[in-house]
């Protein structure tokens, strides 16, 4: 059987690093897109040993010429397009360059598929931000959307941007609705890998204290290497058609703090309420965790959990990795590469 090539946009990011690794173990021909910015940044990529297998390639979401470059030179069966202006604290402060990248870069994208190849498969990394300020308790393939910010928003005109390809004009489109996923190369100003990376500096001394926002804010976190498996099933599927990719759980990043805690064995109680929350340490009473309002958001998204019945039906896939595996897989890595 011919080797397929698949095209995977933000090479650089968490998601393009596990993807590569699956792709390559699944024996494709792997090219990766970045930013000349990004180039300097292959740690992830080094991380799982795969920096040298990949054929890299630069290509800026928003200059429609550096797009239509690389699909002129390879002869592409599949495209993940995981770039994006992925962080929603970013986006209020620059909600235009979201809007250009995350946005309009999925159309940029549709557009040289459509003219130029129209058999190239489509992969959209759609999230679970584009429910925002959740109309329904648990969210699914039907439920409505109720973005809260231009991250979300744009995301939502990828995922109809998507949509609108595949019913106009034929295109294999696919659009992954995927929840929060972390792993040890989760970026450090996520929630989850700024309290892991946090907690390591303050056991070795090296920071006094960690300063987060909203701890009541709830998420559906899984394990990132799991998700980029449903990424590649969605894509072989007969029919193409979206799917929700979480874990139907949802828990608080006050939650999510104490099984870090738990696992650091760090000897704490909470105190306060409110602005005035504090996490201090029982024998010295310093403060290890305090609350500094710049992390709020304008506009917040305090609940998200999915439902992944469709995706466990019709593409086989379910989660395996609970949280406290994920804090403790997040945690060892940590300490692993703290100490090297
Ligand atoms: P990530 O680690 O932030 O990676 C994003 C990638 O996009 C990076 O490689 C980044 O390159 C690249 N990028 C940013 N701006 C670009 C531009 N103007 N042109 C070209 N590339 C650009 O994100 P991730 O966690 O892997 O997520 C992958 C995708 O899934 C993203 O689209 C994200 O929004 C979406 N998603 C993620 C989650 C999650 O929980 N992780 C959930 C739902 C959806 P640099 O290295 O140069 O910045
Ligand atoms: P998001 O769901 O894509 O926005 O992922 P994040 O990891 O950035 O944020 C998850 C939740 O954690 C949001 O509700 C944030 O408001 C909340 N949060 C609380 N403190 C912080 C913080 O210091 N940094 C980040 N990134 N999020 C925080």
């Amino acid at each position: 059987m011919k080797k397929k090539t698949a095209l995977i946009t933000g090479i650089s990011g968490q998601d393009g690093a596990y993807l590569a690794d699956l792709l390559l173990k699944k024996k494709y021909k792997v090219i990766g897109t970045d930013r000349r910015s990004a180039r300097m940044n292959n740690w992830r990529l080094e991380r799982l040993g795969i920096e040298k297998k990949i054929i890299f390639e630069e290509m800026e979401l928003g200059e429609t010429f550096e797009i239509e470059r690389v699909f002129k030179k390879y002869n592409i069966d599949e495209v993940y397009n995981l770039a994006a202006q992925s962080f929603v604290g970013s986006s209020f402060g620059s909600p235009l360059n979201t809007s250009n990248i995350t946005g309009l870069g999925v159309l940029r994208i549709l557009e040289t598929i459509r003219n130029r190849n129209p058999k190239i498969k489509f992969y959209q990394a759609s999230s679970s931000e584009m429910f925002g300020d959740v109309l329904h308790k648990t969210q699914n393939e039907k439920t409505p959307f109720n973005p809260q910010s231009p991250y979300a928003i744009s995301k939502l005109f990828g995922h109809y941007i998507t949509i609108n390809y595949r019913n106009s004009y034929n295109l294999f489109t696919v659009s992954g609705i995927l929840f929060n996923h972390e792993s040890p190369l989760r970026g450090e100003e996520f929630v989850t890998r700024k309290i892991v990376k946090g907690l390591v500096e303050i056991i070795n001394n090296k920071r006094n204290f960690l300063e987060l926002g909203n701890l009541d804010a709830k998420r559906d976190w899984g394990f990132a290497k799991e998700y980029v498996e449903a990424m590649w099933k969605m894509m072989q599927q007969k029919i193409p058609e979206d799917y929700i990719i979480c874990t139907g759980r949802t828990y608080s990043i006050k939650e999510f703090i104490n099984y870090c805690i738990d696992y650091l064995k760090i000897d704490s109680k909470w105190i306060g309420k409110g602005l005035n929350t504090k996490l201090i340490n029982k024998k010295t009473n310093k403060v290890i965790i305090k609350i500094n309002p710049k992390y709020f958001r304008p506009s917040e998204v305090n609940y998200l959990k999915g439902d992944f019945t469709k995706a466990k039906k019709e593409i086989n896939w379910k989660p395996k990795i609970s949280l406290k595996e994920l804090v403790e897989i997040m945690l060892k890595d940590e300490i692993k590469y703290y100490n090297k």
